[in-house]
């Protein structure tokens, strides 16, 4: 069977699609603010990667100062809109709250970073100012987290910066990526606009090859170029027609109308990350009848938060443990029709009439970077394997002090 597009209405589509979690009213984050006991070395400030002053923008909402609520958050992270959505608080600053240790529930500190971060976007409150110009110049390879974050910082300080971004837009993964019931695209360009409004220049649909040529221009170069695209399976039937990779499927989801993106009636999802998750969880909310999860280790091996296994379970996703794939299966017209899996028991053939293969980013090995040049900072997901959208802006942040004091010090 071919690919079939969704059959949802749109309405429903709408609805399949919305914030995952809500925002909350300002009676509830009121309540919610003064629940927080403002630890002293605050356990949730210091697992969050840009050691955000949690109780301090939590005591602002308390207070109803919510520019200033999100002032602090800003302050410690460029992308506090977009990381109010998408991150894993669970493992992070959620997931260390004291209140835990008490059986009860952690503060809901990513929706009030969400309710004060979403007043400023709203109102179009501008909090920063680019610093005095210093004559210095930086080039920036890539918009994602991790660049735009290093150039917003290097505007504070005074320094001209150009990103140079291969795509048409600027955000890297958050506009292109990020599921879309945590994150969607226009929240991830009213973000980066802000970034933009300080007097960055951005030169999109511009593909950077060598970063030397760059420093015969540039006074430094930050490289946040994330990671490349989805590994192949290296198996038979790879290009068959309805075998795409999860960041494509992701990308076009995110792009298009929802009933734009074609999905099939059952899906198999090959791979058990947090990619993984996202994609068979798109794939069921754009309307497949089935959507599963084949994985060639255990249950317990999965790299995936539990939190996202849950949320997958709860869509009705299905999963396959200890099914190792070993070739998709045409139906004779060069389409898939099913990927075989050697299991414990032995060999058969899973039914279906889409592959999507989410088993993890490769490098992007087109660019070479010269890591050990004095004037070349690197940061985000090319630096550090791939982890989340907090830990690209920290390193952002972090390589614009660095490069200021290079260019200040020498
Ligand atoms: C499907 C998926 C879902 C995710 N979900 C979450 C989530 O829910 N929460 C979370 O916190 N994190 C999530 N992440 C991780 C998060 O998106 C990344 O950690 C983060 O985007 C990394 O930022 P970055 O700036 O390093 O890279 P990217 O966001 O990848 O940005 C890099 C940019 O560089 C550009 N570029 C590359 N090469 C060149 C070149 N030669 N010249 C010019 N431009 C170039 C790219 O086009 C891209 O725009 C997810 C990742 C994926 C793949
Ligand atoms: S940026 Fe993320 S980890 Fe840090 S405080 Fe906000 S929600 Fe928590």
């Amino acid at each position: 069977m071919r690919e079939q597009p969704a059959v949802l209405s749109d309405d429903q589509l709408e609805r399949n699609f919305a914030d995952i979690a809500p925002p909350l009213t300002n009676d509830y984050a009121l309540l919610e603010a003064n629940k927080c006991l403002f630890c002293h070395d605050a356990p949730c400030t210091l697992a969050c990667p840009t050691h955000i002053d949690v109780p301090a923008f939590i005591k602002k909402i308390a207070s109803g100062n919510l520019r200033g609520s999100a002032r602090v958050i800003l302050e410690a992270n460029p992308f506090g809109h977009s990381c109010a959505r998408a991150c894993p608080v669970e493992v992070l600053c959620e997931g260390a709250c004291v209140l835990n240790d008490r059986d009860e529930q952690p503060i809901k500190i990513a929706l009030l970073q969400r309710h004060a971060t979403d007043y400023v976007l709203e109102h179009k409150l501008k909090l920063f100012e680019p610093g005095a110009p210093t004559g210095r110049t930086v080039a920036i390879v890539g918009a994602g987290p991790a660049g735009l974050s290093c150039a917003r910082e290097l505007r504070r300080f005074g320094h001209a910066v150009t990103v140079f971004e291969s795509k048409s837009q600027p955000g890297g993964l958050n506009t292109y990526g990020i599921a879309e019931y945590k994150l969607k695209a226009d929240v991830a360009l009213a973000e980066v606009q802000d970034i933009l409004d300080l007097g960055v220049e951005l030169r999109t649909g511009v593909t950077v090859e060598s970063i030397e040529e760059l420093l015969t221009e540039y006074d430094a170069v930050f490289v946040g170029v994330g990671l490349g695209s989805t590994k192949r399976l290296g198996i038979p039937g790879e290009d068959l027609t309805g075998v795409i990779d999860a960041l494509t499927f992701i990308e076009h989801l995110k792009t298009h109308p929802y009933r734009d993106t074609k999905v099939g009636q059952r899906v198999v999802v090959i791979g058990a990350g947090n990619t993984a998750i996202d994609a068979v969880t798109q794939a069921k909310r754009l309307g497949a009848a089935t959507a599963t999860i084949v994985y060639r280790r255990g249950e317990a091996d999965m790299p995936c938060y539990h939190y996202e296994y849950e949320l997958a379970k709860r869509d009705g996703c299905g999963f396959r443990f200890q099914a190792a794939p070993q070739r998709i299966v045409s139906n004779g017209n060069g389409a898939a029709a099913g990927v075989a899996v050697r299991t414990p028991q032995g060999n058969e053939v899973i039914p279906c009439d889409m592959v999507i293969v989410a088993i993890g980013q490769g490098e992007r090995d087109e660019l070479a970077i010269p890591r050990d040049h004095p004037k070349v900072f690197v940061g985000g997901d090319c630096a550090n394997g791939g982890a989340e959208i907090v830990n690209a802006a920290a390193e952002g942040v972090q390589a614009a002090k660095q490069i200021h004091e290079r260019l200040t010090n020498g």
